[in-house]
């Protein structure tokens, strides 16, 4: 696995995003998640992570 898709919802629109990761060179991705990140498409919106990282990341070792 070499990226993923990270699913995240707009706070705005609660509009679903997918925003990709990148995982080459990320040890421990679950920690590396941002809770928040900007909306691209609204100005000043933000979109939250939908759902627990750890949980996601549960099959990375
Ligand atoms: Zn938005």
């Amino acid at each position: 696995v070499l990226s993923v898709y990270l699913p995240y919802v707009c706070d705005s629109t609660e509009e679903e995003k997918l925003v990709l990761m990148d995982l080459r060179e990320v040890q421990n991705p679950a920690a590396q998640v941002k809770a928040t990140l900007p909306c691209k498409e609204c100005e000043d919106g933000k979109i939250e992570f939908d759902g627990q990282p750890a949980q996601y990341f549960a099959f990375w070792r």
